[in-house]
């Protein structure tokens, strides 16, 4: 399949920009290897309505956010590499190739 646009990284950044193009109702796929920089942290702070909650947690409201939304995909993968194929880019994974318009 061929997706508008792919995103690497399913943290708070990620999820969010899937949510404003999923809900412009695009096709658009996360990529995300469960590696968040702040994975050590118990609590996080700052975040409206999400304030005292683990990292952990605020990465699973956003995804229960997107289920909504059948045109938003979530693969756990590792993005080795992404190259312009001049009308295409092409996304590849350990296992896979996803294009992106
Ligand atoms: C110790 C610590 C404490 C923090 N505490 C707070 C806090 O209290 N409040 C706060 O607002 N912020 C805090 N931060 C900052 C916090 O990290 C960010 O707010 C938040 O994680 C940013 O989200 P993000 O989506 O940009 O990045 P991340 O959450 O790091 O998500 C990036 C995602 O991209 C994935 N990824 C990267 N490369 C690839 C690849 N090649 N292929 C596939 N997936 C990939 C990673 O696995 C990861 O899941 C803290 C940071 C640290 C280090």
């Amino acid at each position: 399949m061929r997706y508008v646009c792919i995103i690497v990284g399913g943290g708070p950044a990620g999820l969010s920009a899937a949510l404003v193009l999923g809900r412009a109702k695009l096709n658009v796929l996360i990529i995300d290897n469960k590696n968040p920089r702040n994975q050590i942290t118990h609590e996080s702070h700052g975040f409206i309505t999400n304030d005292s909650l683990s990292p952990l947690t605020i990465r699973e409201k956003g995804k229960n956010d997107l289920a909504k939304y059948q045109n938003i995909h979530y693969l756990e993968n590792t993005v080795e590499g992404i190259t312009d194929q001049e009308t295409y880019f092409a996304v590849k994974t350990v296992k896979n190739l996803y294009e992106a318009t």
